[in-house]
């Protein structure tokens, strides 16, 4: 589904990535871990070009979405994206958030839209909330509106980037169901994410980022029994 081949990004005279080759099958659900700093989040926005890779090529479904002559706003409408803070719209309601751009990107018509968004609302356990506006909700309600509202697109692929880090302890759970009832519809997904016992549970595979390398990148089962790097031992040992 995704390829990644030396993948490099700078910032000014800060290399964040330092070639990453890496990829993720279809259906598949890559739980992304490192330390803060280590190049998480610029890694995931460089697989939907919220950042331009300084190096490298990276394709979704064959296309090679590091070409010039790719369509930016083709390749995001294919790759659902989720943010530690939500990014709602906060003068729509919630009906409105997950209708907008199905509506402008995609064509289609209010009324499918709105089933549409229905549908994927009650998926998330929101049904009772369409017409709120979104500082009504709670975090862990909040984080639910901006998953469905990726879905509505029909992505290929998803990316969670600390999805659950900005909620109180109490809607992490909820937030992480709604996660893993989408990983068992065999929705392709890449998530950052502190929860290591998530990881654990729901991911395929583990890669660990330190340094703006890709150290390691394995089984769940076997990165967290037996981490091969003293840089993932270092690391596990600090938050397990
Ligand atoms: P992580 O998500 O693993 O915490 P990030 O990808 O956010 O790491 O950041 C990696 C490094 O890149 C950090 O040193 C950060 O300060 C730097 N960085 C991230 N985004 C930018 C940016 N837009 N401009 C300059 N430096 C950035
Ligand atoms: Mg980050």
């Amino acid at each position: 589904m995704i390829k990644i081949d030396n993948l490099h990004k700078h910032f000014g005279k800060l290399e964040v990535l330092k070639g990453i080759n890496t990829g993720i099958k279809e259906g598949e659900v890559v739980a992304i871990i490192g330390p803060s700093g280590s190049g998480k989040s610029t890694f995931l926005r460089c697989i939907n070009l919220l950042e331009q890779p300084t190096e490298g090529t990276i394709w979704i479904k064959g296309e090679e979405v590091t070409s010039k002559k790719t369509n930016i706003l083709k390749v995001r409408a294919k790759v659902g994206m989720v943010f530690q803070h939500f990014h709602l719209f906060p003068h729509k309601t919630v009906l409105q958030n997950l209708t907008y751009a199905p509506v402008k990107v995609k064509g289609l018509s209010k009324k499918e839209a709105e089933e549409k968004a229905r549908d994927l609302l009650r998926r998330v356990g929101l049904a009772e909330k369409a017409d709120e506006y979104p500082n009504r909700l709670s975090g862990g309600q909040k984080q639910r509106v901006a998953i469905a509202r990726a879905l509505a697109m029909d992505p290929e692929v998803m990316l969670f980037d600390e999805p659950t880090s900005a909620l109180d302890p109490e809607m992490v759970k909820e937030v992480l169901e709604v996660m893993k009832s989408l990983a068992h519809t065999g929705m392709t997904m890449a998530i950052v994410t502190h929860e290591m016992g998530f990881a654990r549970e729901v991911a395929d595979r583990v890669l660990f980022l330190d340094g703006g390398q890709l150290v390691e990148d394995a089984e769940p089962a076997e990165f967290f029994s037996s981490p091969k790097t003293q840089r993932a031992k270092d690391f596990l040992q600090k938050v397990l």
